[in-house]
């Protein structure tokens, strides 16, 4: 499978781990855009949140469950975080294999674009 997290979690690329266990792994992003910036993945190649079935609302909980326990880890659970899933083009997806975003470390932003918005909300 022609998937960059895919070679991840298959050691075929490496990463910087920062949890793993037989459902999810989470690795350092190596873009950061914040003091603390993890991806948490799924082992299970699923590309978008379009495509999680119903089998997998298990995994996804446990995704997020992950990356609370991660940033408890760290040290900022108490003063927060952020956690991201882009989905698609708009969202700003750029690798197909789910992946949640876990950002610590300093005050985010919100909104978080700045003149993208075309339409009102
Ligand atoms: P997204 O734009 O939501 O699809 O996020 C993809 C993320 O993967 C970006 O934040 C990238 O910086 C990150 N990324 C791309 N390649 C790697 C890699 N080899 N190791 C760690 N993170 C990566
Ligand atoms: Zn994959």
């Amino acid at each position: 499978m022609d998937c960059l997290f895919c070679k991840i979690i298959n050691q075929e690329i490496p990463a910087s781990i920062v949890y793993q266990d037989d459902k999810v792994i989470a690795f350092n992003d190596i873009n950061p855009q914040a003091p603390f910036h993890a991806l948490v993945i799924p082992r299970k190649h699923i590309p978008t949140l379009n495509d999680i079935a119903d089998e997998d609302r298990e995994l996804v909980g446990h995704m997020l469950q992950v990356a609370g326990k991660i940033a408890q880890e760290q040290g900022f659970a108490s003063d927060g975080y952020r956690t991201v899933f882009n989905c698609n083009t708009h969202g700003g997806q750029t690798v197909y294999h789910i992946h949640l975003h876990l950002l610590g470390g300093k005050p985010m932003g919100w909104p978080p674009y700045q003149d993208q918005l075309k339409t009102p909300v």
